[in-house]
């Protein structure tokens, strides 16, 4: 069958809009299209290739564990789940893991149960979630109620009640509504889709403190901050602030979907034989993928190169920006980094990503003012420094019109 970009339109429900070319084949960061155009890849698949395309022990993993076992369903255990736990527990705060299978359903689990964990040891009147305007936390109703995009929540009807936001880095905000009342406030420890923006050090440390006086959970979201992105495994680990739930899915599976809620024993006890669950989740094949991605990634070498190699962006970045005067500043933390655009070019970051597809170099986009870069931890300094290249070529095309 002759495939093309055409029928996306023809067969594919219209809620994305994908480039115009079609890729078939990924080696490390670089990918192929179609017509055997190459391209670099600084996007990740969204923060999610955090090893590259076809790293060749992913796929070992994967092929030894599709020749054993794909599927059981929860009603039985699995060896690769039970490692992947272990591995995950003793890497993090956490004791008790729960696996599903992206990062909205780590954070369904992670608002349920501490809605249930309230409801267990306070009552029923604890039911508030407190989280931060321009977070991101997924797609499903639950999660995009929590998250704060009115874009991404409204247009389905009635909402899940008792969900407040305030703004992000505004600890004031946050003393002035949590109460006895809160049972949880879920935060990005780096918001990744709301612009690439770091909480100040006064803010995360500030946000734990009025939890802990509220008996309040703190949920960290780091679907997209986890997995050696920022240059430690998990972002709480730079921060000094461990939370009581933390949710990690994007790089967890190297590019296999699997998401995973972490917290601690005692709070995991709320999650009863039957109170919540999925039917994939947990399933060999994603783990044995996740347990080779963890093994790989959690290593002293592999996260202080992550901190090396921002370095090398951000001075590719900066020489960029030294000739043409695009960015406000370059933020973000590790491999997780957003150019800010100028009061010149504000609204203008898909003309950007655009121009970058034009140059063969796939980057992404945080919000209308951001240009967003979240490669492969192990991509090379030789991609680096060509993808950067043909960053400069697509930045000189849209500044000279
Ligand atoms: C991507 C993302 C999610 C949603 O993950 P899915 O796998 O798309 O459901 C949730 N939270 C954050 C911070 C994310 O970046």
């Amino acid at each position: 069958m002759q495939v093309t970009r055409e029928m996306f339109n023809e067969v594919m429900a219209p809620n994305y809009n994908p480039a115009g070319f079609i890729p078939v084949r990924g080696q490390g960061s670089r990918v192929w299209d179609q017509n055997g155009d190459e391209y670099i890849d600084f996007a990740g698949g969204i923060a999610v290739n955090v090893l590259g395309h076809c790293h060749p022990e992913l796929v070992a993993a994967l092929k030894e564990q599709g020749e054993k076992l794909w599927h059981l369903s929860n009603v039985f255990t699995n060896e690769p789940a039970l490692r992947l736990a272990k591995k995950l527990t003793d890497a993090t705060f956490a004791e008790r893991v729960y696996f599903a299978n992206s990062g909205a359903e780590a954070n369904e689990a992670a608002l349920k149960l501490a809605r249930r964990y309230a409801l267990d040891n306070f009552g029923e009147q604890k039911d508030q979630i407190i989280s931060f305007k321009q977070g991101f936390h997924g797609r499903t109703f639950f999660t995009v109620t929590v998250g704060g995009q009115a874009a991404y929540s409204d247009g389905f009807g009635p909402k899940p009640g008792a969900v407040e936001h305030v703004d992000y880095n505004d600890l004031d905000a946050l003393k002035a509504i949590i109460s006895d009342r809160t049972c949880a406030v879920m935060m990005e420890p780096l918001q990744g889709e709301g612009g690439i923006i770091s909480p100040t050090d006064e803010f995360v440390k500030g946000v734990r403190a009025l939890c802990d006086q509220h008996n309040a959970l703190l949920i960290f979201d780091e679907v997209q901050s986890g997995v050696g992105r920022t240059g430690e495994l998990y972002a709480y680990m730079g921060l000094g602030v461990t939370p009581d739930i933390l949710t990690t899915a994007k790089a967890l599976g190297g590019g296999f979907p699997i998401g995973a809620m972490l917290t601690t024993a005692k709070i995991a006890e709320s999650l009863k034989v039957g109170t919540h669950g999925s039917t994939y989740g947990g399933n060999p094949l994603a783990c044995a993928v996740a347990e080779r991605a963890l093994d790989i990634v959690n290593t002293r070498e592999v996260l202080d190169d992550v901190k090396r190699k921002e370095q090398v962006f951000r001075d590719g970045f900066a020489a960029i920006n030294d000739k043409y005067h695009v960015f406000e500043e370059v933020r973000g933390k590790g491999l997780l980094l957003g150019g800010a655009l100028n009061k010149d070019y504000q609204g203008r970051a898909r003309e950007f990503l655009v121009a970058a597809t034009e140059q063969k170099l796939m980057c992404l986009v945080a919000g209308a003012n951001v240009v967003r870069f979240a490669p492969a931890l192990n991509i090379s300094d030789e991609d680096i420094k060509e993808g950067l290249a043909r960053f400069e070529r697509a930045v000189e095309r849209v500044v000279n019109g």
